[in-house]
């Protein structure tokens, strides 16, 4: 089954499952986890970014909720309707499920405050640097944000990570070199990674050094193919490695 799409509008069921501690890694679509292109509306021009796959996989083997979660305004300046954006989704969640990666949730705005469309002429919250998506995805699904991560490639993802009390990576993939030369105080992410794989081996690590880590370390280290090559905190973890 694939997983759910949440619009910015749609109405919250609260407690939608009975987990209280779901640990959520939010994702950014363009730039993070697919190539950036301007207003991307054909499914044959999206690529993934090289070396997801295994860390991805990684998150998920240790129980992270994995959600993509993305501002797509290129519908309301009209450049793709919502059916060409569901596609899409469709063909990119299928293609990762083919290879054992399971998002459990995608959440997206169409708005934009300037939109050439007026039904989607709205400073909506659900538009990072806005977090309205991260606290509906923590009312729908139970997420535990302060134990949760946000990684994206701009600062208005890391400012709506900070805002929902998440820790956040910026990677340097798509616009993350050219934003990186532009944080500031409400931006600063707690970790810069060059991609999304190195930001996820970061997350691993800091997720089994927390003390409130409900994975217990000897169950991180049985379940991912290389514990040598997770970050730096695992340092703190090497016990379990002997
Ligand atoms: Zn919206």
């Amino acid at each position: 089954m694939l997983p759910y799409p949440h619009r910015c509008t749609d109405p919250l069921i609260y407690s939608r499952s009975g987990h209280s501690k779901r640990i959520g890694v939010f994702i950014d679509r363009d730039g993070t986890l697919i190539e950036e292109k301007h207003y991307l509306h054909r499914i044959s021009d999206m690529k993934f970014l090289p070396g997801i796959v295994s860390g991805l996989r990684k998150l998920t083997s240790i129980g992270m909720s994995l959600y993509l979660f993305t501002n797509q305004a290129g519908i309301a300046h009209g450049h793709f309707d919502e059916a060409t954006l569901a596609a899409i989704h469709h063909h990119l969640l299928r293609q990762l499920r083919a290879v054992g990666i399971g998002f459990r949730g995608l959440l997206y705005c169409p708005h934009h405050p300037e939109a050439e469309i007026s039904t989607y002429r709205c400073d909506c919250g659900g538009r990072k640097p806005k977090a309205d998506l991260l606290f509906q995805a923590a009312l729908y699904d139970r997420v535990n944000l302060a134990k949760s991560f946000v990684i994206g490639d701009k600062l208005g993802d890391i400012v709506a990570g900070k805002k929902a009390g998440t820790k956040t990576i910026l990677v340097l993939t798509g616009y993350g070199r050219q934003e990186a030369a532009n944080i500031a105080e409400n931006s600063l992410p707690d970790y810069i990674a060059p991609n999304l794989a190195a930001a996820i081996h970061w997350v691993i690590s800091q997720s089994s050094c927390g003390p409130d880590n409900p994975f217990r370390g000897e169950e991180l280290v049985d379940k991912i193919a290389d514990p040598q090559d997770i970050g730096s905190c695992t340092r703190k973890n090497k016990q379990y490695l002997r």
